[in-house]
């Protein structure tokens, strides 16, 4: 059959049919930088992403990258920054790939200013750089308000629109095409007026951010279903520190505003906020007496999981914490933390005198696609950059490491998404896999009476919350797979919707989503049992030692004749070593 009429048959059966050298999957920090990349090389770009240009996905929340660049001290170096960030990782890192982005991420950030971000500068003109916890020198950049990932987003959404490059939005992507074991493009759902589209594409860049949407509580937007993770591995790819996630404060009440961040590390006017327990006792005092509040995110995890153990939780829970930033200067809040301000004040709280009750809330996950330094997965035509890839900084995060990672593996995704394009002919799509994606898609508006989405969502993050907290032992990881494995099996094929609608049917794209999230929480706690040892972030309550001896390793899963495999690896080594 000729080219022309198999995609004539396509175009009919699907309503909508797209072509591209690079498809980039995702609207985000990372999905943005590559589209410029790859449309500034000359290739024919096309973005899906689920949301709206410049206003979706979790670099939004961002509050500060971090480099050693023009703005650094004397003291400073790149084999400094890398150091930091390796040992806070647990020497978990991919340490080529983190080398990487430490070299890199100064110029990404600084080449921010040309597209028009203004990083926040001192009274002589230089920017200003402060100290983030577990950083040795104040190497931490943002914007006015510390809002630097909305004027991130705000200045890659002037560069892609003034670049005309092609952005899909309100589109979830639900599955790659496959053509001999190559990815050859994607299908996606463009939810506001409910039509299938094809994607057909050299390169496919997976974007799609973190998936911690599978615990009940999270820092990340709902868009993050770690529906890139999924994909990749039905694709085949490799996944690797599926068992690594973060944690850190949210607000804790009203239950609605669950998942808002309490940033900890911020100094104001020289001083820091303080965390309570029930007693009013500044619990860090006990736990990390030389840094307090300003210890790193995987000390914080542990100490408030400790003290809410040790019944010094308030609420009707016992897992609430309070933030005390009484005395802290207002005015200057209001300028450096506005955001929390003004969210404070929307909930009536007058932070001169009252508390923020907080409690321990699921950050952005750390594991994904595992890729090489030119941003390719284990599968041909496959490349992948941000949060869906793993083990750039292993298993904590050091600040600012988010944005570091989206902006420089976005931009070389989009640099070698677009070298693959340039030197490959046009694939052909083999319509019975589109055929059967159509039909998995639309079968779900025919299912009659079964369970919600949402409601399905909701067990499953019970499973994780009660499994995948803070701290995990086995035989909890076990009976949640259990569990999981009997939902998926009983529950994911009864999943059914309140209307047949096929425009915005926002039940629709959950319905999508929710089999993905079974996807990733088993490969998460799959990864998880063999780890027995406790290692920064990573804490198991049976296995409470770091062991050097047998677990500088990562953790890898792939699709293997349709099961889910895992192995470990021994981590790279090469530049800095646990003993160092
Ligand atoms: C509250 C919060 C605060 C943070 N603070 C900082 C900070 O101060 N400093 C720092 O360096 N990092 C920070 N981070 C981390 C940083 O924001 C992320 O690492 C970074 O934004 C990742 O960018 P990304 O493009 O990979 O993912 P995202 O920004 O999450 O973008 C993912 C994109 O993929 C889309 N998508 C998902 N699934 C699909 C699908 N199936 N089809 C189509 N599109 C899809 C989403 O809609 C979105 O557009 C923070 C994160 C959070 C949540």
């Amino acid at each position: 059959m000729s080219e022309i009429k198999r995609f004539k048959e396509v175009i009919q059966m699907s309503g909508i049919y797209m072509d591209a050298d690079v498809l980039v999957i995702g609207g985000g920090m990372a999905g943005m930088r590559a589209a410029i990349e790859a449309n500034s090389l000359g290739a024919k770009v096309v973005m899906a992403f689920k949301g709206k240009l410049g206003k979706t996905g979790a670099g939004i929340c961002a509050y500060h990258g971090a480099g050693v660049g023009p703005w650094s001290t004397p003291k400073d170096s790149k084999e400094l920054h890398l150091k930091d960030v390796i040992r806070c990782g647990g020497y978990l890192a991919d340490q080529e790939l983190c080398k990487i982005m430490i070299d890199e991420v100064p110029d990404r950030l600084v080449e921010l200013e040309k597209y028009g971000l203004f990083w926040e500068r001192k009274n002589d003109g230089g920017i200003d750089a402060y100290l983030g916890s577990g950083h040795s020198e104040p190497r931490t950049i943002s914007t006015y308000r510390r809002q630097a990932g909305l004027s991130i987003h705000q200045a890659l959404k002037a560069e892609i629109t003034h670049r005309q490059i092609m952005a899909i939005e309100d589109t979830m992507v639900t599955n790659l095409i496959l053509q001999n074991d190559s990815v050859v493009g994607a299908t996606a759902l463009h939810y506001t007026n409910g039509e299938f589209m094809i994607f057909r594409a050299k390169s496919v860049i997976i974007c799609t951010g973190s998936h911690s949407q599978v615990f009940p509580s999270c820092t990340t937007p709902p868009d993050c279903t770690g529906d890139g993770v999924a994909m990749g591995y039905h694709a085949g790819a490799e996944l690797i520190n599926m068992e690594q996630a973060l944690y850190v404060f949210g607000l804790s009440h009203p239950h609605t505003w669950r998942g808002i961040l309490v940033p900890t590390l911020f100094k104001v006017g020289g001083d820091i906020l303080h965390l309570l327990n029930k007693k009013g006792e500044r619990y860090m005092q006990r736990y990390d007496p030389e840094h307090l509040e300003m210890a790193t995110k995987d000390v914080h995890a542990l100490s408030a999981y400790k003290e809410i153990q040790r019944g010094m939780g308030g609420g009707e829970k016992g897992d609430t914490l309070y933030a005390d930033l009484r005395h802290l200067p207002f005015k200057e809040m209001r300028e450096k933390l506005g955001d929390l301000v003004s969210c404070m004040e929307e909930m009536e709280l007058d932070i001169r005198k009252d508390l923020i009750e907080i409690t321990p809330t699921a950050h952005e996950t750390l594991g994904g696609i595992r890729i090489n330094s030119r941003c390719e997965s284990t599968v041909p035509g496959l490349f992948a950059a941000g949060s869906a890839i793993g083990a750039i900084y292993g298993n904590d995060g050091i600040p600012g490491r988010g944005t570091g990672h989206a902006l420089v593996f976005g931009k070389r995704a989009g640099e070698y998404a677009w070298k693959r394009a340039a030197d490959v002919a046009a694939p052909s799509l083999e319509n019975s896999a589109v055929e059967r994606e159509h039909q998995r898609v639309h079968e779900l508006l025919d299912r009659g009476n079964g369970i919600s989405p949402n409601q399905l969502m909701k067990k499953l993050q019970q499973l994780m919350e009660q499994s995948f907290w803070v701290a995990k032992n086995e035989a909890h990881l076990r009976r949640a797979l259990e569990e999981i494995l009997k939902l998926r099996k009983e529950e994911v094929p009864r999943v059914s919707l309140s209307s047949r609608t096929k425009r915005f049917n926002l039940e629709w794209v959950n319905a999508l989503e929710v089999e993905k999230m079974f996807d990733v929480a088993e490969m998460m706690i799959r990864s998880a049992i063999p780890r027995k040892e406790s290692r920064t972030t990573f804490l198991r309550e049976d296995y409470p030692e770091e062991d050097n001896v047998n677990w500088l390793k990562n953790i890898i899963v792939q699709k293997k004749n349709g099961e889910m495999h895992i192995s470990a690896v021994p981590v790279n080594l090469i530049y800095v070593h646990p003993e160092e």
